[in-house]
């Protein structure tokens, strides 16, 4: 997994989560992704990525990491290009 789990939100200083569909950090009291798109255009993550961390889709997270597995065999870990 990625590292800086302790970080905090620059903005509000809230601890700052971890969405694994997106393999991206957000911020819920800012409403804003942590970081920013890989700039791959063909990248999984990054396209089905929300605007907004509060769009992101509830549930079907159990097939979301079936999905993820494979992505991950295939293109290694994200943003570590
Ligand atoms: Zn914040
Ligand atoms: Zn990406």
């Amino acid at each position: 997994m990625r590292k800086g789990m302790n970080r905090r939100c620059d903005k509000c200083q809230e601890k700052r989560l971890y969405d694994e569909r997106y393999d991206a950090w957000y911020c819920l009291t800012c409403d804003e992704w942590l970081e920013k798109e890989c700039g791959d255009s063909n990248c999984f993550f990054c396209a089905m990525r929300p605007h907004k961390p509060s769009r992101r889709p509830k549930g079907e997270v159990n097939r979301w990491r079936e999905l993820l597995k494979e992505l991950y065999k295939r293109k290694g870990s994200h943003n570590e290009m």
